[in-house]
């Protein structure tokens, strides 16, 4: 599928081949449409992909996150460290289970929550870390896990958008203590709606299956009973079967996204070269080809050496048929968070980065010709902002 030079280029979307509609047919006409079978078949499948672990999916990433949280018994009183610069699901889970979120801020050149800043956040009421790798780049895990036994803390990964990243070889998921993941319609491997928790052992599993379905647990043929407050968090075997679909997809699908985060690289710097806009502060992203499942492609804008504002960019770079995206506008400058008394200011690169942050078009449909076209627009636009 290409784009010719005139067709909208999304800033993203889904890949869904003939096979997967075809699981999906057959699923509708089984009889069995909701958790059943294909779900359990997903399940362990991820479980091989993971080495092994427990894995439990869940009706979205958001269910998946805050499931983690109960399954590590977090709740009022507690606190626990994240990052300003995430979809705002990733703190919106620590108040919805009743504890607070503390935001630490970000390394402005991975955009990740900055570990070397961690320390100083910690209080006798800190009982976890939830780090976000952003845009699939995963934070120093070494460090990370170091962290969390110093200080015994339990580490809920927000991996939502790091499926199939990895860190020194190994899956993300496939080590650490939680590890939440999204298969949302955007994200590199995706149920539609959906997301999985890769727990640590049985017990925990347990809990995972009891929190998704109104706390209930079966016994003998007629037996039930209800001992803790769940919710209506399941996946169906509608979405199961995608992702089993995707998942066979995904190599190839991740061998394409990287292949064009390379080519952004070289272009958008050559183009930059040919308009003569060394100067410019433009920010890329880390240049990770191992680590990173290139989940999405962020530039930073230099406003200050430019006439426009982010939207103004925005708006010109849509009016030539170039969508983009904010992935994301720091968490405690929204309203809820702001009244509750949090301050971008307190985190000063995640506001500066919050504000400036721009996704461009990444997927795995995308033609070579699109990056060549966004990069020219984009330096193109810059050009005529650009302060004498
Ligand atoms: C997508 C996403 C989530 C939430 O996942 P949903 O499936 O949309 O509920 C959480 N955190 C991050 C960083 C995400 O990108």
């Amino acid at each position: 599928m290409s784009n010719t030079s005139s067709e909208f280029i999304p800033f993203t979307r889904p890949s869904f081949n003939q096979e997967t509609i075809d699981a999906v047919s057959e699923i509708l006409r089984s009889g069995w449409v909701t958790s059943g079978p294909k779900l359990a078949e997903f399940e362990s499948t991820l479980s091989k992909y993971f080495g092994d672990r427990p894995v439990r999916c869940f009706a979205n990433g958001t269910a998946t996150m805050k499931i983690a949280l109960q399954v590590a018994g977090i709740g009022a009183g507690d606190e626990v460290i994240t990052t300003p610069i995430s979809w705002v699901a990733t703190s919106n889970v620590i108040l919805s289970v009743g504890a607070k979120p503390i935001f630490v801020d970000i390394d402005p050149v991975t955009r990740n929550i900055d570990l070397n800043k961690v320390s100083a956040a910690i209080t006798p009421k800190t009982r976890a870390i939830m780090p976000v790798y952003l845009a699939g780049l995963p934070v120093d895990m070494d460090q990370l896990y170091a962290l969390a036994e110093q200080y015994k803390l339990r580490v809920i990964e927000d991996a939502a958008q790091a499926f199939g990243s990895q860190w020194k070889g190994k899956k993300i998921g496939s080590f650490g203590d939680l590890i939440s993941f999204s298969f949302q319609a955007n994200k590199n491997l995706t149920t539609v709606e959906g997301g999985c928790l890769v727990l640590n052992n049985a017990d925990e599993a347990k809990l995972a299956e009891k929190f998704r379905l109104q706390g209930l647990t079966r016994q003998g043929i007629d037996g039930m009973d209800v001992d803790v407050l769940g919710g209506k968090d399941n996946l169906t075997d509608v979405n199961a079967a995608i992702g089993l679909e995707q998942l066979k997809q995904l190599p190839s699908y991740q061998a394409r996204r990287t292949n064009l985060a390379r080519q952004y690289f070289d272009v958008m710097r050559n183009k930059l070269k040919a308009a003569g806009l060394v100067g410019l502060k433009l920010e890329l992203p880390v240049e990770n080809f191992t680590d990173s499942n290139w989940h999405m492609f962020q530039v930073v804008l230099p406003l200050e050496q430019l006439n426009a504002d982010r939207a103004q960019i925005m708006a010109d770079l849509k009016e030539i048929g170039i969508g983009t995206g904010v992935h994301y506008p720091a968490i405690s400058g929204f309203t809820l968070y702001k009244n509750q008394g949090y301050k971008t200011s307190d985190t000063p690169i995640a506001e500066r980065i919050g504000k400036s942050i721009l996704t461009l078009p990444l997927f795995p449909a995308m033609a070579d010709e699109d990056i060549g076209r966004i990069a020219r627009g984009l330096v193109g636009i810059l050009v005529k902002y650009t302060k004498n």
